[in-house]
């Protein structure tokens, strides 16, 4: 694209931010819907954040992506939350509006997507591995699902404490339990999914996997198994759960679908979605090779 005095400017802010997936993705989209705006990475540190969100209402940054370190840092300095940002008490997505920045988080539809295309988890129980961030993204997906139970588990008994109090205030209908990692063979059996939000098999841990093939043998036959990682392609997890017969599911998904709610709100118009799938998977290709 060629660009002008009058392109927009969409982005991403994090730290650290060169690694991020976002621009690929969203340039991706906006090439193929023909629009003037571009979509870059600003790498921004944790005490630069408020200076930062200040120059792009003072600039004509329409909107951005939220990463960490800012996810939780960025909901005091926003105008307004959507009932989703409130719930998770994080923020992904940025928006302009008359009353200043808006904020949500997209990762809940990303994370739902596609856990939606197979019916009956209404009732169901899931165990959901790690207390961080994209854990509370879970936790309200399985919210908005129907889930009767999501039991989580953590390595620090504090931080677990915490993450189960920060929901008694939300409208949560299901029963939030956490636990230690050596609950898990009574917590195994019980699980119809069992989500990893840990970083244990990303690229630099590749080899590593937060479940044992004795471990994903307590799992029952039917449920399935959702890694939040999305580079390698399969982890490690996923390929044994896969070896026991367990479905599967990966991040690209939950990235492609969180992307595309994230670009209809600033857009106000349809996601080019298999274009932003297509973009990643070939980029992710490339990386590989
Ligand atoms: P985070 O806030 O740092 O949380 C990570 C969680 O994993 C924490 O509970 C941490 O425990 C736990 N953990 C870290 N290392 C561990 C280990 N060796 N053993 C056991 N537990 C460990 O990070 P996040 O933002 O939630 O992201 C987590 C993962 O989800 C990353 O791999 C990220 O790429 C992925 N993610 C994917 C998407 C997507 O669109 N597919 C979106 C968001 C995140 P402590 O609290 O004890 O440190």
């Amino acid at each position: 694209m060629i660009i002008t005095g009058s392109t927009q400017l969409l982005g991403v802010i994090g730290d650290p931010i060169a690694h991020s997936l976002s621009p690929v993705m969203h340039n991706a989209a906006l090439a193929e819907l023909g629009v003037d705006v571009v979509y870059v990475a600003f790498p921004v540190a944790a005490e630069g954040l408020e200076a930062a969100i200040a120059g792009f209402a003072a600039t004509g940054v329409q909107g951005f992506s939220v990463t960490i370190p800012h996810k939780q840092a960025i909901v005091p300095l926003l105008a307004e939350l959507t009932p989703e940002a409130r719930a998770v008490g994080a923020v992904n997505t940025v928006w302009r509006t008359e009353r200043g920045w808006m904020g949500t988080n997209t990762d809940v539809a990303g994370f739902v997507a596609p856990l939606k295309q197979r019916q009956g988890w209404a009732g169901k129980t899931a165990l959901v591995l790690g207390n961080g961030g994209a854990a509370r993204a879970v936790v309200a997906g399985c919210g908005q699902l129907g889930f009767a139970v999501v039991q989580v588990v953590g390595r620090s008994i504090q931080k677990l404490a915490e993450f189960k109090q920060s929901w008694v205030e939300s409208p949560l209908a299901l029963t939030l339990t956490t636990h230690s990692w050596v609950d898990l063979p009574t917590l195994l059996p019980t699980a119809d999914l069992v989500v990893n939000t840990t970083p244990v098999g990303m690229h630099t841990t590749a080899d590593q996997t937060p479940l044992t093939a004795e471990q994903l043998d307590r799992v029952p036959e039917a449920a399935v198994v959702y890694d939040l990682i999305y580079t390698p392609r399969p982890t490690q997890l996923l390929t044994l759960a896969a070896q026991r017969g367990l479905s599967t599911v990966d991040g690209l998904e939950m990235l492609v679908q969180q992307g595309a709610v994230a670009l209809e709100i600033w857009l106000q118009r349809p996601a080019p979605v298999p274009t932003m799938r297509q973009a990643l998977e070939k980029w992710l290709d490339h990386k590989m090779a």
